[in-house]
């Protein structure tokens, strides 16, 4: 989506700070004990009481078999992303990291965000993962500039994920967003600096660095959503929308 009036950017602002307050709440609701599901049924109960609308629940991403099931992805620990959280009962352990995903549709914006977030006292190892995945969001985040590229975006990310010895699971990235679920531009999470379509004032995009602890290679489960990765080391994942402005990015979903 590319916004150009102040009531889509008003509605878009809106959008963002009703996906950002369910995140919060999923996140203190985050515990040992605690089912995915009654996390899903936190989300959808929130944002419909806001009057806005779940967007993953139903939707079917390009490629996918079936409808996405829930309104809640909820991926633990070798889980990448795209968990499903209403088949299969799970309960979240002392010492998982849970990535929450969640889109939502504000009169008729989309907006998508994601965190990763501990499960009572995680390793130190789990520690740094995730905080340097947000660390590599905020990088990607200041590097989101009118006049620059997608691959200035895909370069920082990459970077401070590299620099700490992680991995970058290359099949997922960052996309478009506001007016469906997945728009174009598809945003490596990494890439050259200077390449890639150059970002103008008014693009809403959803950033999302996912990296892995160990070798990034994927497998797909055969629920046909969960990623996870190969080796089974842990992955973590943050997402926020942002908007393009004349100084830089604005975040959307904090
Ligand atoms: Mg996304």
């Amino acid at each position: 989506m590319t916004v150009t009036t102040d009531e889509q950017r008003a509605n878009l602002i809106e959008a963002g700070q009703h996906l950002a307050a369910v995140l919060r709440a999923l996140e203190e609701a985050v515990a040992p004990g605690v089912t995915t599901e009654s996390l899903d049924d936190l989300a959808e109960k929130m944002i419909r009481d806001f009057g806005d609308e779940p967007c993953f629940l139903g939707y079917t991403p390009e490629g996918a078999g079936r409808p996405y099931p829930a309104t809640l992805c909820v991926s633990i620990n070798d889980e990448i992303v795209h968990g499903i959280p209403n088949e299969i009962h799970k309960v979240l352990s002392e010492g998982d990291i849970v990535g929450l995903d969640l889109g939502l549709s504000h009169k008729g914006v989309i907006v998508d965000a994601a965190i990763t977030v501990a499960v009572g006292k995680v390793s130190d190892d789990s520690r740094r993962l995730m905080d340097v995945t947000k660390a590599a969001l905020d990088a990607g985040i200041a590097a989101a500039k009118p006049g620059r590229h997608i691959g200035d975006i895909s370069h920082a990310i990459q970077l401070e994920i590299e620099k700490a010895g992680f991995k970058v699971v290359r099949e997922l990235g960052g996309h478009g967003v506001g007016d469906r679920v997945h728009e174009e531009p598809f945003i490596p999470n990494y890439g050259r600096a200077g390449e890639g379509e150059e970002l103008t004032e008014g693009m809403v995009l959803a950033l999302e660095p996912i990296s892995a602890a160990g070798k990034a290679g994927v497998i797909l489960a055969p629920d046909g959503y969960t990623y996870r990765t190969k080796d089974g080391s842990r992955s973590a994942h943050f997402e926020h929308t942002i908007l393009i402005e004349k100084e830089g990015a604005r975040i959307i979903t904090q």
